[in-house]
């Protein structure tokens, strides 16, 4: 046998093409070898399971080897091998419709996996990195022959009878000049670590040195001594291949340090994927420890078909809200090989995202229902999770409506309904709204927080950077319902109720107390009001209106709106015209001293704000001084 002919794609030169275009990601030859070769070894583990090849299996353990002095790699498997004629059909006749159409099409390829899965280029990746490639093969059929093929890297090939005299396929790679960095023990391993870690047909890449225990020393203490073992690079059997009921929480665990060596967190929990219709996926999810930081880049979900690893970048697969978990998805059903626009419309991956909510929603319902207890304690860690899918994911939210918590400054827990149920009467203003109050500051607002609950009302906790966004959530989904920090305004006009106090100041009076304490107070940006409050309120008040304010934290924390962001701060000058004290400093003939005390009262108020520093804070302290002096 000696034939030499042309590998029937009709453009000139492919191979130049491949190079030049997947250079960027060359490293994947790698991955597509030895996933051929892990192919090949299932192909005849199926075939001799289904009597139709009788041999002997015998260990198929794959081979990875590089020589460089030689400048070789060579992948070597036991799989089912190919006859000369397989080889000019499956290796010769490249396997997509036509040249042509790859051609125009790698124009617009963004990268190398685009390519070489779409047009089933996988084999011929290898030129990537090799200049000429040679392949040893022996059929599992009987009576086959040894066959060798040999192409340089032009569309010209020779097959020749092989050498091979046990069953299976040698790819040898000659690497080309630009390529030799992958002669290199490190990156290989680093390169079959990233793709191969979980294939799952043993992958052997030479050997490394391992102790050993080797009897005892002569105070009885175990000595151990180095032996040379087989580099088996990859675990066949990951955690997410098995059935749940074959997994404890110990081997979760440690699954997960499998994935993530660097990481010193433990997870939270976890839910193991398992669908076959009406797509094919398994996995793991784990859910992290968030708190306030986006741990998205750390330990990010890694996306696998067929237990070879294909990318950490799961953004058009999963939801963005679902990035925050880690682990791993398996599903030969992800077109992997599309553009990346394409995918989101794909209607697999649509079925998928949609799956893969509903289960991380169910688990959540479920932790919730079997040990409230428990979900309340890891509540601080997966709040930021529950509420970004609420805000992001309406089928999500429907769900989690019935386990997402709400805090109160008592420490207090509820589920929003249970929530709105307490507080429908007594926070209930005079139009039928009810106000939910609450703070992002428990310590600077506690003045604030004090007077509202004096009056009965409740103070929720909303203090994590999404929560800007939750509030407006919040308030679209419940009936009725308006949220305000504690500090938005005076607590009358907070939550208003129907019998408004009368303003015990004349209208003359109300004027010469707005221009009073304007006066005193002489700032652009804070306004001053006369208002009808309690004398149990204190005489002067400042706050920041709530939508400005809400508007302003939501451009902060990347909600748009970026105009709201550039603002000012504007305040409310509140002044309370049925306080003693006003109408003492009104009364007060000595217009100095009247100055004097608006002042002092519009201090405090800022000092109950924090808002009272410096020279101003120096000022306050002296006045204070010769005042009650
Ligand atoms: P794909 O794997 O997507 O089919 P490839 O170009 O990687 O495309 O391989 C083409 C074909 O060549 C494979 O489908 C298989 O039939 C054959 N082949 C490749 N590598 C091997 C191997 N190591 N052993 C047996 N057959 C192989």
């Amino acid at each position: 046998m000696n034939e030499k002919g042309n590998i029937s794609i009709h453009t000139e030169n492919i191979f130049p093409v491949i190079k030049k275009f997947l250079y960027s990601d060359n490293e994947i030859f790698l991955r597509e070898l030895v996933s051929n070769a892990v192919d090949a070894t299932q192909k005849l583990k199926r075939l001799a399971s289904l009597g139709q090849y009788k041999g002997e299996v015998g260990d198929v353990t794959i081979d990875v080897a590089f020589d460089e002095k030689a400048k070789t790699i060579t992948i070597s498997d036991r799989g089912i091998g190919m006859t000369a004629e397989e080889v000019k059909k499956y290796i010769n006749q490249i396997a997509f419709s036509g040249a042509t159409e790859f051609v125009e099409k790698f124009k617009e390829a963004k990268d190398a996996n685009e390519i070489i899965g779409r047009f089933g280029l996988g084999f011929y990746s290898a030129f990537m990195v090799a200049d000429k490639v040679e392949i040893q093969t022996l059929s599992y059929q009987e009576g086959a022959e040894p066959t060798r093929w040999v192409c340089d890297g032009s569309t010209s090939y020779q097959i020749t009878e092989g050498n091979r005299t046990a069953r299976g396929t040698d790819v040898i790679l000659h690497i080309n000049a630009d390529s030799e960095e992958f002669l290199d023990k490190g990156r290989l391993q680093e390169i079959l670590d990233k793709y191969g870690k979980f294939l799952p047909v043993p992958i052997r890449f030479g050997t490394r040195t391992s102790s050993e225990p080797d009897g005892e020393d002569k105070e009885g203490k175990p000595k151990y001594k180095s032996v040379e073992v087989d580099n088996i690079i990859n675990n066949t059997q990951p955690a997410w291949t098995k059935a749940p009921s074959e997994l404890k929480d110990e081997d979760y665990l440690a699954f997960y340090r499998e994935l993530y060596p660097y990481s010193l967190d433990e997870p939270l929990f976890w839910i193991h994927l398992n669908v076959d219709y009406p797509f094919n996926l398994t996995g793991i999810l784990y859910f992290p420890k968030l708190k306030e930081n986006f741990e998205i880049q750390k330990n990010k979900i890694k996306l696998y078909s067929r237990q070879v690893f294909i990318t950490d970048e799961v953004k058009d697969i999963v939801p963005e809200f679902l990035m925050l978990l880690h682990g791993v998805i398996d599903s030969p059903d992800i077109p992997l090989n599309v553009s990346r626009s394409f995918l989101q419309a794909d209607s697999n991956v649509k079925k998928i995202n949609a799956h893969i909510t509903k289960k991380v929603a169910d688990k959540l319902a479920e932790l919730f229902k079997t040990d409230r207890k428990g979900f309340e304690e890891k509540w601080p860690d997966i709040a930021l999770f529950v509420k970004y899918g609420m805000l992001s994911d309406d089928k999500f939210a429907e769900k989690a409506n019935e386990f997402c918590l709400l805090k109160n400054t008592e420490g207090e827990i509820y589920t929003l309904k249970e929530y709105a149920e307490k507080v429908k009467d007594i926070q209930q203003d005079k139009d039928g709204h009810v106000i939910y109050l609450y703070t992002n500051d428990a310590a600077q607002q506690d003045g604030y927080i004090t007077t509202a609950k004096e009056r009965g009302y409740d103070v929720l906790v909303m203090d994590s950077p999404i929560d800007s966004h939750f509030v407006a959530y919040i308030e679209q989904k419940g009936e009725k319902t308006q949220l305000k920090r504690v500090d938005a305004d005076v607590i009358d006009k907070l939550i208003q109720k129907e019998d408004t106090k009368t303003l015990q100041l004349t209208e003359e009076e109300s004027k010469k107390a707005v221009e009073l304490f304007e006066k005193a107070i002489s700032r652009d940006n804070m306004k001053v009001y006369v208002e009808a409050l309690s004398e149990s309120e204190l005489p002067v008040t400042v706050t920041i209106d709530e939508f400005i304010r809400r508007m302003k934290d939501m451009a902060q924390t990347g909600g748009g709106m970026s105009f709201y962001g550039s603002m000012p701060d504007n305040y409310k000058v509140t002044v309370n015209g049925n306080h003693p004290l006003i109408k003492r400093i009104l009364s007060d003939e000595n217009t100095e001293e009247q100055q004097q005390l608006a002042k002092q009262a519009f201090d405090l108020a800022l000092l109950s704000r924090g808002l009272l520093s410096g020279n101003e804070l120096t000022n306050f302290v002296k006045r204070s001084v010769s005042l009650i002096g």
